[in-house]
């Protein structure tokens, strides 16, 4: 039997990055196992949005907030880079606008810090949006931009030397009978498992996580050479982001635009393109994305849907001699109807996963959550 911990977490994930964070603030003795010789799931696969924008008014919208504080306070603490750019959405069409005027009129009361930004004003900060045809876009400070392979790779370092949290690399959780945990052909002792697995429902607790009705997504993604000369400003989306995000969703004038995007842009609908743009430190776009699910997943990237989220990225972004330094694609689990899922199969192990599209976003706050009900 190898050395004792208070709490084991299985995946160096954001969420169990988050985890870890919050278990061990709050004096236990931490261990995260990690399956691969680095995390490459999701959290690294990401645009690096911390983007409360785009979650429902509300209690999520309550939980993004939150998150977006704690991730501001480890980013600061541990020096990881950041930018707190705020976003913009951009309209070019009538319908897009009339959108972003209902949200903004609804802001105050839903708890929303925005406003609606002219042409002129965005071309102030945002010298890279097209100007031609914009009609308006909606400005939200709250959006923070992370690299996510820089900060996913360095936070397990910090999160060791200030908080002793220790990291077992290639090293797969493949069985835990509470307190025995199995791990890289070794046996531990630890009291409490937090299995952070991201779409891996089958090692774990498959007669829970098989059973959850959660589905597999699969994203799109591309980064550009860097642009050392030329900063982004806010994070950038636009017309077909507003049908994406739920926060939207409160707009009466959202299903037309859905049924004219249906009706002129069929493609972005099949393969449930939006785009969206970041930029890190070193002045890389990050660029995408699209959402395909269970039985369309496949292991080989579609050259068709690059190309989509390329062609509608210059109707609003003037990224001269873009070339394309990598593409990749993402997987995450998400529920039908729930924004994340918890569930507590024995007194000893809680499961947390089904973050979907916002797991960079909600990480820290939902971890906080989960700890501060474990621990009452
Ligand atoms: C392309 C893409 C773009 C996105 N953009 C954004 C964004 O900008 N903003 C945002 O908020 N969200 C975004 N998301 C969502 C976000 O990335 C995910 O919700 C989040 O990363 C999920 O984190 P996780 O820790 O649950 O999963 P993962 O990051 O997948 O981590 C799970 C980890 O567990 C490990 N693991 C699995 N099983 C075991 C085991 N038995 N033992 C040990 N280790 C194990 C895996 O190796 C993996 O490293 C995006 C997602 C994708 C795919």
């Amino acid at each position: 039997m190898d050395q004792n911990y208070d709490v084991a977490v299985a995946g160096a994930g954001i969420l169990g990055l988050a985890h870890a964070y919050h278990l061990a603030k709050r004096g236990r003795r931490v261990a995260v196992f990690e399956r691969s010789a680095k995390a490459c799931g999701a959290s690294i696969r990401n645009f690096g949005m911390i983007w409360p924008i785009g979650q429902p008014p509300g209690a999520m919208h309550r939980m993004a907030m939150r998150s977006r504080e704690i991730w501001l306070e480890v980013l600061q603490e541990s020096g990881i880079w950041h930018e707190r750019v705020g976003s913009l959405h951009l309209a070019y069409r009538e319908d897009e606008a009339q959108v972003l005027s209902e949200f903004a009129q609804q802001a105050p009361s839903n708890g929303y810090d925005c406003a609606l930004w002219s042409p002129a004003q965005v071309a102030h900060c945002a010298p890279m949006v097209r100007q031609s045809g914009l009609l308006t876009a909606l400005w939200s400070p709250t959006e923070v931009c992370v690299d996510p392979r820089q900060a996913i790779a360095e936070l397990p370092c910090w999160l060791n030397r200030r908080y002793s949290v220790e990291f077992h690399f290639g090293c797969a959780v493949t069985g835990y009978d509470a307190p025995h945990l199995q791990a890289g052909g070794r046996k531990w002792r630890v009291p409490h498992l937090y299995v952070c697995a991201g779409d891996d429902t089958q090692t774990l607790f498959p007669e829970v996580l098989q059973n959850a009705g959660m589905v597999r997504c699969k994203l799109q993604m591309l980064r550009s050479q860097p642009y050392p000369d030329r900063r982004l400003g806010p994070m950038l989306a636009a017309g077909l982001t507003l049908r994406h995000y739920r926060s939207f969703e409160v707009c009466p004038s959202l299903p037309a635009l859905r049924r004219r995007v249906a009706d002129e842009m069929p493609e972005y609908d099949r393969y449930g393109i939006h785009v969206m743009a970041s930029q890190h430190g070193s002045g890389e776009l990050t660029l995408g994305d699209s959402h395909e699910y269970e039985e369309e997943i496949t292991p080989f990237d579609n050259p068709a849907i690059d190309a989509l989220i390329l062609d509608y990225l210059q109707t609003f972004l003037e990224a001269p001699d873009l070339q394309i330094a990598s593409r990749w694609h993402g997987i995450y689990a998400k529920h039908p109807t729930h924004p994340f899922c918890v569930f507590r199969p024995t007194s000893n192990a809680t499961l947390v996963t089904g973050v979907g599209g916002a797991g960079m976003t909600l990480s820290f706050g939902l971890a906080e959550q989960v700890v501060h009900e474990n621990l009452l």
